[in-house]
């Protein structure tokens, strides 16, 4: 089973850097190879909408491969159908990024694209992808309308042209997605769960769950994306279909998970906005970490908002009674509590919906 590396904070740019500094990245580099980073740049929209990798996910990446020597580094990315790969670069802030750093951005719907055998039929892939000596993959995990989630697997995606990513849709995107994992495999993963989407790929009800992972299995990545978001691995089909096409592993352990800081590092959780508001109104909240209050508003999407109990959550709910449901460790004093700092969506899920 790979590791996983987990740190929080709100500061994307030195969350990055002490990353793939704990997990040595530059160890497994292969020497005088070129490196392709692909994020997550699906519209032009700004990271804070919940849609798009930050751009201190980037420059942090970029600083640190510098640092280390590497020069040879490109930024490869195509936006949805109907967007602008350009406009995309340019509302994230990678232009001042690029600029900064020498390093150039390429749009992957200008580029030349090869044909590649998959577990369910020949694919065209971008050449830029497919020729990266050491891809990087800087997905956003949010949710999804078609395929309840997206991570590692399907940001992949991003290096198909046009005329692949509209017959994805057409073949109503799971196998697919699994079958690209299996013919793109990048041999690292950093995403960025900073404020992803409830609900929408294009953004919109971001979620601040102040959070980011490092891994070398995208299968893996999923799989713990989905637990992270309250969904079972049956809602995300192409996880297990990729697993099973040897994209990597869906199996998900504690000791698997190697966490840098605590999430009472993270920072506090922000005035929540729009739907957010809507699910979380009446939770008695003091002082929560951003992860935590995560974990809760996911699983409050995941049980459609209704659950009628009284809920606690946060750092000042430590030694205070509460009738009621209390999330995480702080909650000691709570009639009911979800154990976990912070406890999983699935966990808050399963106790709200009497599943325990
Ligand atoms: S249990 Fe307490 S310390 Fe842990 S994440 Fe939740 S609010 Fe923060």
């Amino acid at each position: 089973m790979s590791k996983m590396y987990e740190i929080f904070g709100n500061d994307a740019y030195s969350m990055t850097r002490k990353l793939m500094e704990a997990a040595e990245v530059i160890k497994k580099i292969p020497s005088g190879a070129n490196v392709a980073l692909k994020p997550n740049l699906v519209v032009s929209k700004s990271p804070d909408s919940g849609a798009t990798t930050h751009a201190g996910v980037l420059a942090g990446v970029i600083s640190y491969l510098q640092d280390h020597g590497i020069r040879d580094i490109s930024v490869i990315e195509g936006s949805w159908v109907g967007d602008s790969t350009g406009r995309a670069f340019r509302a994230a802030g990678y232009e001042e990024v690029g600029r900064k750093y020498g390093v150039p951005l390429y749009d992957l719907k200008q580029d030349q694209t090869r044909t590649v055998q998959t577990p369910l039929r020949p694919m065209e892939i971008c050449g830029r992808a497919l020729d990266a000596g050491y891809l990087i993959n800087l997905p956003v995990l949010k949710g999804h309308c078609q395929t309840a989630m997206t991570c590692a697997l399907k940001n992949c995606k991003g290096c198909l042209p046009d005329r692949e990513k509209r017959r994805f849709h057409a073949e109503g995107l799971m196998k697919p997605i699994a079958a690209l994992a299996s013919a793109l495999r990048p041999p690292l993963t950093i995403v960025d769960s900073i404020c992803g989407d409830l609900d929408f790929e294009e953004g919109g009800n971001p979620v601040y769950t102040g959070r980011m992972i490092l891994g070398e299995d995208p299968v893996q990545l999923d799989a713990y994306g989905c637990r992270l978001m309250g969904l079972p691995l049956s809602e995300v089909p192409y996880i297990e279909l990729a697993e099973q096409w040897g994209a990597g592993s869906a199996q998900v352990c504690g000791e698997d998970i190697l966490r840098l800081n605590e999430p009472s590092q993270g920072g506090r959780y922000p005035k929540p906005s729009a739907k957010v508001a809507r699910l979380t109104a009446g939770v008695c909240q003091d002082s929560a970490c951003s992860a935590c209050y995560a974990s809760l508003v996911r699983a409050l999407y995941s049980c459609g908002g209704s659950h009628g109990t009284p809920i606690a959550i946060g750092q000042g709910w430590k030694g205070r009674e509460f009738q009621g449901l209390g999330i995480g460790r702080c909650c000691d004093g709570a009639s009911r509590q979800v154990k976990g700092c912070p406890p999983t969506a699935d966990a808050i899920a399963a106790a709200l919906t009497g599943k325990e």
